[in-house]
């Protein structure tokens, strides 16, 4: 049999992954000698001689059957004649650490079936041990401080490894083999239980008693791997009505975290897919149907049709529900409003300590703050919502690689980072609504991290093209820093262009739906029918401008759009004092309200989509104030569930491809009384998307384009989405969704970076 050499570089994320003891494992497996060796520019580098079929086998294992967490990017391969010159196989020390470029870190990764069976195993040493974990799981982003990702670099650095550890961590047939985590009850982070004001209770078992705590309906702040969360019991009321108080989040939707999967279907409806995810290592809260005999508190998701669930993603978690029988507890990050997420001890202390009864403290530093990630489903599709922890900072592989290193800096509400570097454009974690210091130093900081991650040298900067966002601030002074040029782009292009890049499409009509984003001419724009291509974009169609009476306060009263908007037909005051009582100052801002409309002065106008469907909530008394974001059309679309497209309306096209939602308003007004607000809630959404994609079919066709995407916050909604899909593919275009980045403003940064990079 002859003999060979097989010199082989892999890509992709194969460093931090249990990636070489892997290579090692097979190595020796297949009888071959050589080494591997992590390579500065983060991929790893195989050298083997053998027997020839023994490389060939090797190769084929190497990219059919790699450790779970590692994605292969690319494999190459160089024979050569065998120089004999190795005796066994090795693993060697990292190469070049300094001349680390687009590195990837892998985000953090719920405990492993291992680790999990290990931690129940009272024979086991890490029997109970709640920071369990190993080569295939435990955090990881959370905990780098910076590269290149080795332990000193770590938050673990302050617990140095027990013999025993030490031994697990050099050995390559160890499953801890260089598991930067690696820990034990010995030596490993501790946890401990304390009183609001800190006190120390004494417990033997603190994670335990906290689960018991919670169960009684007590409140306890959690630290986990990138933040605190406040819990509580999910079968009472009474704990989540006080969590509803201190937090004043009156109605937003508090995510829960399950004991287990059998559990959840107990309670919400479930499908293959969902399950899917709900269980793997990534474990995103996942937005599931309430089923018909949901028995937890309606304070939870109040108004909505659906729950935001989780499962318990490390051993703290699992080990919170072994005393007690809640199927589920309350699992809310803990920040203070419009703030990130508290990650440190003293100043959850400080923040939360009038708000909680209990903290649950581990003594590990948080590195990264992390919330956990959102998705729903959409059929088959999951459709992100919020893209944090066990996604972030893995990179977004592009079809088209660019030549300059960008960073996008986002809009304004909730708000990512975005590096962009050749192939792979590294998103951040979720860092939220840019308005104030505290969430602007957290995407500096979060911004400063990722370029030190992926060491590039920022080249272009991109910001959105209002021009008073903090966001345009920051990007000017980013610019500056790095003396690079700052490029605006317009808010909706840059979503359609994250679409475009998602899907490697060089040219797209696309509409995208929201609720606010800075058009071209000055005004607010929210439900465009875009042409784009890699030059730029136009404006083919829109809805309808609408006046937005008070401003900023018909974002917050939907009575005021919808005033607005019956307005240009009838005479709206009598119908607004009938409704006062929705208004903070009454019969007194009915008048106002209406004098204004009558004879003030030239409205502030918007083509918004989310406008239009608020107004519409708002009309079928759905929702009267808007106390979170999307809150209005959130309980439209709950409210259309169960509903039928009663009216029927055909879209009503005016001037330029506009589509009339003065029509449509004044339609749901009529048919009040007459239908079932279920069918009227479900009209409207269908009018919208049938209209939005009428032009978007027309236009598509006069220009000779096959693609049709849909894009922007709005396209969150299930019943709008597949009502587009189905007339755009019954007209035999093709239409694209976001699958990887998400369709609202999580997903803006990386729509600006993409226009940046192509942009010449
Ligand atoms: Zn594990
Ligand atoms: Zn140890
Ligand atoms: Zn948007």
């Amino acid at each position: 049999m002859p003999h060979l050499r097989a010199e082989v570089n892999v890509s992709g994320i194969v460093q931090g992954v249990g990636f070489r003891p892997f290579i090692y494992r097979t190595a020796v497996r297949f009888g071959l000698v050589g080494f591997v060796r992590n390579r500065g520019d983060a991929s790893v580098e195989i050298v083997v001689e053998g027997d020839e079929n023994a490389v060939k086998s090797f190769l084929t294992s190497l990219k059919e059957k790699p450790p779970p967490l590692a994605r292969i990017y690319r494999v190459n391969v160089n024979y050569s004649e065998e120089t004999g010159e190795f005796r066994e196989f090795k693993i060697l020390e990292s190469r070049e650490v300094s001349k680390l470029h687009g590195s990837i870190i892998p985000p953090d990764i719920a405990i492993c079936e291992e680790c999990l069976r290990e931690l129940r195993d009272p024979k086991n040493r890490r029997h109970n041990y709640f920071f369990i974990t190993c080569t295939n799981c435990g955090p990881r982003y959370t905990i780098i401080e910076k590269l290149p990702y080795d332990r000193p670099n770590t938050t673990m650095k302050n617990f140095p490894m027990c013999p025993l550890c030490a031994e697990e961590y050099v050995d390559p047939l160890d499953r801890r083999f260089h598991a930067q985590t690696v820990a034990c009850p010995e030596c490993g982070p501790r946890v401990y239980l304390t009183t609001r004001d800190g006190q120390p209770v004494d417990c033997d078992d603190p994670i335990r008693e906290a689960g018991e705590l919670l169960e009684e309906g007590y409140i306890v702040a959690v630290k986990g791997n990138g933040g605190f969360h406040v819990a509580t019991a999910t079968t009472k009321s009474e704990p989540i009505a006080r969590l509803r108080r201190v937090k004043h989040r009156a109605q937003k939707p508090f995510a829960i975290m399950a004991r287990d999967l059998e559990t959840v279907k107990t309670f919400a409806e479930v499908s293959e897919w969902e399950a899917q995810l709900l269980t793997s290592y990534i474990k995103p809260i996942v937005l599931l149907r309430k089923s018909e005999d949901y028995y937890l508190s309606e304070l939870i998701s109040p108004g909505l049709h659906n729950v935001g669930v989780m499962l318990p993603y490390t051993g703290l978690h699992i080990m919170l529900f072994d005393r007690v029988r809640e199927p589920a507890f309350v699992m809310t990050s803990a920040n203070p409003p419009n703030e990130p997420i508290v990650t440190e001890d003293e100043d959850a202390l400080k923040r939360l300590g009038q708000d909680v009864d209990y903290f649950l403290f581990h003594n590990r530093l948080i590195a990264q703050r992390c919330d956990d990630s959102v998705v729903r489903f959409h059929g088959r599709n999951p459709v992100i919502i919020r893209r944090s922890r066990g996604y972030a900072p893995e990179p977004i592989r592009l079809g088209r690689p660019s030549v300059k290193c960008v960073l996008g800096v986002g809009g304004e509400e909730n708000v990512t980072a975005c590096i962009l570097l050749e192939d792979k454009a590294f998103l951040s974690q979720h860092i939220g609504d840019v308005e104030n210091l505290e969430t602007l130093n957290f995407l500096r900081a979060t911004i400063d991290h990722l370029t030190g991650l992926t060491n590039c040298t920022v080249e272009a900067v991109a910001r959105d093209l209002h021009p008073r966002f903090n966001t345009t601030r920051l990007a000017q002074e980013l610019g500056e820093k790095f003396g690079c040029p700052v490029i605006p782009v317009q808010h909706h292009h840059a979503h359609l262009a994250g679409l475009m890049a998602e899907h490697n499409v060089d040219e797209l009509v696309g509409i995208v739906c929201d609720g606010f984003g800075y058009g071209l001419d000055g005004t607010a724009w929210g439900g465009e029918v875009l042409y784009s291509n890699i030059e730029g974009f136009k404006r083919l169609g829109h809805l309808q401008p609408q006046p937005m009476v008070g401003g900023d306060l018909a974002t917050k009263y939907p009575l005021r759009m919808a005033a607005g908007i019956l307005s240009k037909a009838v005479d709206v005051e009598d119908w607004l004092r009938s409704r006062s009582r929705f208004l903070p100052h009454g019969e007194a801002e009915a008048s106002l309200i209406a004098e204004e409309l009558r004879k003030g002065r030239k409205p502030i106008l918007t083509t918004s989509c989310g406008r239009v469907l608020d107004a519409v909530s708002a009309i079928l008394d759905i929702c009267q104030e808007r106390t979170y974001e999307g809150e209005p059309a959130m309980k439209l679309e709950s409210a259309a569930l169960k509903g039928r497209d009663i009216l029927n309306l055909e879209p009503k096209i005016i001037g330029e491809n506009v589509l009339d939602t003065t029509y449509l308003v004044l339609e749901i007004m009529e048919g009040l009384g007459q239908h079932k607000i279920a069918d009227l809630a479900y009209s409207a959404e269908a009018y919208l998307a049938r209209g939005l994609a009428q032009i978007a079919v027309e236009k598509a066709d006069e220009l000779d384009v096959e693609k049709v995407g849909f894009s922007g916050g709005v396209a969150y909604n299930e019943h709008i989405t597949q009502t587009m899909r189905k007339i755009i593919e019954e007209n035999g275009l093709n239409f694209l969704v976001h699958r990887l980045v998400p369709p609202g403003d999580g997903g803006i940064s990386f729509g600006q970076s993409v226009v940046a990079a192509y942009n010449p």
